[in-house]
């Protein structure tokens, strides 16, 4: 019996210190409901303890506990490989990046572009004319205006226009000798210290390019895929200000993390014009290629529901900055992650909290050729454009998109590893962060401002 009294102890401690090391990091996080859950939890698991004092009659108790510990860790705890793998859908065709809602956003009406891209695209006519009727981003008129953070918004995305003149550039000097191995080396090791979470590399695939260019200079031009290479990097969205999501600070986060991204990107594009090779940057306003796609084909992360790269460091609380290029450079064998795919299948968090329900509820469906979930763009852009930011009420209330710590780390990894642990982690961050949750304050220094 005394070995059964031990095992229940440890049960008992071990859950108990879990509780406890949630208590402290959610009162970091400055998430008070679940600090208080996880604190009023901790006496009712230590009482338990009280059974040890019972009678010998009731050490069956102990014995029953015990058994279901051990059945339930055993059965939450089965290692992915002992599971049947999903198979990954492979994208095809290219999107046209006139069709996409930043696009026609800036068209014109009167405009020869507007005139003739509704002549090509009649069925888009009525939903746009809903959405110009709105307010807009940053609009003083719009939902969370903030005089203070829109406009330190607006100010970011105008740098970040600054530097679409050095995306690319004339190659002049004959290329630099050297391995793909160190290049690669260096670049990665670069961006990381440049601010980026993660590095990849990927040959670039056909699907991967816009067919038109949809923005400024480029409209109407075909896009011609030039570049054997994409270097692909994330940065990470400020928790703090991604979680009073949809309001002003979501932008403001939104803009210093793509000029992030965006300087990262230049700075190792023109560094690559430098060693003679051609080579040219991806930053926001001004993609040739679809960001999260090739990010995923670098292994830097998953599609998830919400249609955003779900990394394992962050989930999908980051922003994305590509490079194409020449420069011969040793391309990552892409890794399909089921994991992502399978609870999300077992979450829709995101599509709960959407305010503008552009999330599916369902599951994946065929949409040109490839099972896939497709949010409704419409829906969403309408709405940002009636909030005056870019929402990210998915990416906040996200169960991935917790901080990078070791009680949330050690979760993602979980998550990762042991299928029957996902229904579960889904349960429980519901419990502890609510299924529906309410956005959290701006920071601070945001608040009457
Ligand atoms: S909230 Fe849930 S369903 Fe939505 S992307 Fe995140 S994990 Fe997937
Ligand atoms: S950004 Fe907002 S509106 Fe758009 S899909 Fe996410 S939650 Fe919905």
């Amino acid at each position: 019996m005394i070995y059964f009294q031990v095992l229940f102890i440890a049960f008992i401690v071990v859950t108990a210190l879990i509780l406890a090391i949630m208590f402290i990091t959610s009162l970091l996080e400055r998430r008070k409901n679940a600090a208080t859950k996880a604190l009023l939890l901790i006496p009712v698991i230590s009482s338990f303890l009280l059974l040890l004092r019972l009678p010998p009659d009731f050490y069956w108790l102990i014995i029953s506990i015990d058994i279901t510990f051990l059945l339930a860790g055993s059965y939450l705890f089965i290692p992915r490989m002992f599971f049947r793998k999903l198979k990954e859908e492979t994208a095809k065709g290219n999107i046209d990046e006139r069709t996409i809602m930043f696009s026609r956003n800036e068209l014109k009406p009167g405009s020869e572009r507007f005139e003739k891209y509704y002549e090509e695209f009649p069925q888009h006519k009525d939903s746009d004319e809903q959405f110009r009727k709105l307010p807009g981003l940053l609009h003083k008129k719009s939902t969370f205006y903030k005089p203070l953070p829109y406009n330190a918004s607006d100010a970011i995305f105008k740098v970040v226009d600054g530097l679409h003149q050095h995306v690319d550039g004339k190659v002049e000097n004959p290329p630099l000798k050297g391995s793909p191995e160190q290049f690669s080396r260096f670049v990665k090791k670069w961006a990381k210290k440049a601010g980026a979470t993660s590095v990849g590399i990927t040959e670039t695939k056909g699907y991967h390019w816009y067919s038109i260019g949809g923005r400024g200079d480029r409209y109407g031009e075909t896009i011609q895929p030039r570049h054997k290479y994409a270097i692909v990097f994330t940065v990470e969205m400020d928790h703090e200000m991604v979680m009073p999501a949809p309001k002003s600070s979501i932008i403001m986060e939104s803009a210093s993390q793509y000029l992030n991204a965006g300087i990262i990107a230049t700075q190792i594009a023109q560094f690559i014009i430098n060693c003679g090779y051609e080579a040219r940057a991806h930053i926001d306003g001004n993609y040739q290629v679809v960001a999260p796609l090739v990010a995923r084909d670098a292994n830097l992360g998953e599609i998830g529901r919400m249609g955003l790269l779900m990394t394992p460091e962050l989930g999908p609380r980051n922003r994305i900055g590509v490079i194409t290029t020449n420069m011969p450079l040793p391309a990552a064998e892409r890794q399909y992650d089921d994991s992502v795919e399978d609870f999300c299948s077992k979450c829709l968090k995101c599509a709960v909290n959407c305010p503008a329900t552009a999330i599916s509820k369902e599951d994946k469906s065929l949409i040109n050729g490839v099972k896939r979930w497709q949010i409704n763009s419409d829906k969403c852009f309408s709405y940002w454009l009636s909030a005056g930011t870019d929402c990210g009420r998915c990416m906040s209330t996200c169960p991935y998109s917790h901080p990078s710590n070791l009680m949330h780390n050690v979760v993602r990894w979980s998550i990762r590893n042991f299928p029957n642990f996902r229904y579960w982690a889904v349960k429980m961050d519901d419990f502890f962060y609510g299924r529906k949750s309410i956005p959290a304050k701006l920071p601070d220094w945001m608040q009457n401002n």
